[in-house]
């Protein structure tokens, strides 16, 4: 059988973003489970949108997914040409330059005002000009001739009467009518090469087996399809995955309001690679079953192209951050550490604290944030004054707290400050004033830590010293 080979084609127009990363990903776990090759190339000839850093900040962003190419223009293979597209302009000219030859494709030497006149002229005579409705199309040799020197557009010539069927992986057949496709540009009036005229030569230089795009490709299959067939060459399989949409249902991108959209804002914001990447391989897919929490391995192994979806799927922050808190517990503490480390607001002085005492304290939270900078969020009553709230010293109130209050401070003031001698004081002083369950946990964990939620208590009340827990328990 035939290596399978697939790509990701992103253009430098801007950074990896939740859509993009599920095509990559996509492409990705199709090539591994087939042990085949991923490729990632460049598709950079719209030179006005390249954005300087839009490359390295694509391949650093694909690697902290371990999405890792075996191919790119950092890894090439000599054999499949360039990586980028802007290498490879004379090629693509060659192959117009073939097409033209073959009578498959002319030079066009219209403007667009001519282009409208003769639309609009077509209009008036009752004919929907869907298609290119210039008159180039039908130059003889000679008339060519006398437009030497003159600049020029090559298009591709649209056969008549012909019907284009895409076999899809996502969506079954899709077929498509050339009438209704006018004669389109594969090379501009400056020599540069029009996607779908260079995606073509790519995906046939580099022995693409099968293409997984979005949905906002459908229409520039059938375009492709027919310079495939016009030089002679096999077209890959296509699949076109649905859109992801917002809770609104809307399209998600940057412009319809979705903030957080970027995987590197994902990644500051203390996601776990691993679970971005889990999350994002079932945007549009899924394995069956009721299991969500999947290794890439696991995903690897999983994966068939048989199970695309084909209605669209909601990006659910809530979810991601569910699946995040579900790989935050399933890592081992000491990676789970210094990860963590990495978001804790430097406004908190942590140097000041053993290490092993600042582990504990992060320790305490492993089971409570769902993401990095949450973390702030709980250790601030290690590091700070921090006073009971408002709402928190009214429930205080509700429970017999006085009586309480004092004892906590006389006891502790003699105890040994650790976890077990925390414990055993928290029994007896419940055993002695006769309450239980939350009538004593509630109001010790408020006077305590100035929170009425939080973890293990008496772990907390240790990490937070004799000296912190005596100060709130007299600010009383
Ligand atoms: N460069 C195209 C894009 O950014 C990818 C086209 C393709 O996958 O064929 O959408």
């Amino acid at each position: 059988m035939k290596n399978i080979r697939l790509r990701y084609a992103p253009s430098p127009t801007g950074y990896l973003h939740i859509g993009n990363t599920r095509t990559a990903l996509m492409n990705f776990l199709f090539a591994k489970h087939y042990k085949g090759d991923f490729i990632v190339r460049i598709e950079d000839t719209d030179f006005e949108r390249n954005v300087d850093d839009a490359i390295e900040s694509q391949f650093d962003n694909l690697a902290w997914l371990s999405i890792e190419p075996d191919e790119s223009f950092l890894k090439p293979i000599k054999k499949y040409g360039a990586y980028k597209q802007t290498e490879k302009l004379e090629i693509y000219k060659d192959y117009a330059n073939k097409l033209i030859g073959k009578g498959y494709a002319y030079k066009c030497f219209c403007t667009q005002a001519e282009l409208e006149k003769e639309r609009e002229a077509q209009n008036a005579r009752g004919i929907v000009a869907t298609k290119y409705a210039g008159t180039c199309a039908n130059l003889t040799k000679e008339q060519i001739h006398t437009k030497d020197g003159m600049e020029f557009n090559i298009r591709f010539r649209v056969p008549e009467n012909k019907e284009y069927n895409i076999a899809d992986i996502v969506r079954g057949d899709i077929k498509f009518d050339s009438n209704e496709i006018g004669d389109w540009v594969i090379i501009k009036s400056n020599g540069i090469a029009t996607y779908n005229f260079a995606v073509v030569v790519d995906d046939f230089d580099m022995e693409i087996t099968h293409v997984v795009r979005g949905e906002e490709h459908i229409s520039n299959t059938p375009k492709q399809l027919m310079v495939f067939e016009a030089l002679g060459w096999t077209a890959p399989t296509y699949g076109h995955m649905t859109l992801i949409v917002d809770e609104n249902r809307k399209k998600l991108s940057k412009r319809s309001g979705n903030q957080t959209f970027f995987i590197s804002q994902y990644k500051s914001l203390g996601y776990l690679p691993e679970a971005m990447f889990n999350y994002i391989a079932l945007l549009g897919w899924s394995p069956g079953g009721e299991d969500e929490i999947f290794t890439k391995e696991e995903l690897v192994k999983k994966f068939d192209e048989k199970r695309f979806s084909k209605s669209p799927s909601t990006f659910d922050v809530n979810k991601l951050k569910w699946v995040n808190s579900v790989w935050m517990k399933k890592i081992d503490d000491e990676k789970y550490l210094s990860f963590i480390k990495e978001f804790i607001d430097p406004k908190f002085e942590v140097s000041k604290l053993k290490e092993d005492e600042l582990n504990g304290i992060l320790m305490l939270f492993k089971k409570e944030i769902e993401y990095g900078v949450q973390i702030n969020d709980h250790i601030g009553m290690f590091f700070t004054e921090v006073k009971v709230s408002k709402e928190d010293l009214e429930l205080l109130k509700s429970f017999e707290y006085k009586k309480l209050n004092e004892t906590l401070i006389e006891q502790i003031s003699s105890i040994k400050f650790d976890e077990q001698s925390i414990k055993d004081m928290i029994k007896l002083i419940g055993l002695s004033l006769g309450i239980k369950g939350k009538d004593l946990f509630m109001p010790i964990r408020i006077m305590t830590t100035t929170q009425s939620h939080g973890p293990e208590l008496a772990k907390t009340i240790m990490y937070l010293g004799k000296e912190k827990v005596l100060n709130n328990l007299k600010g009383i």
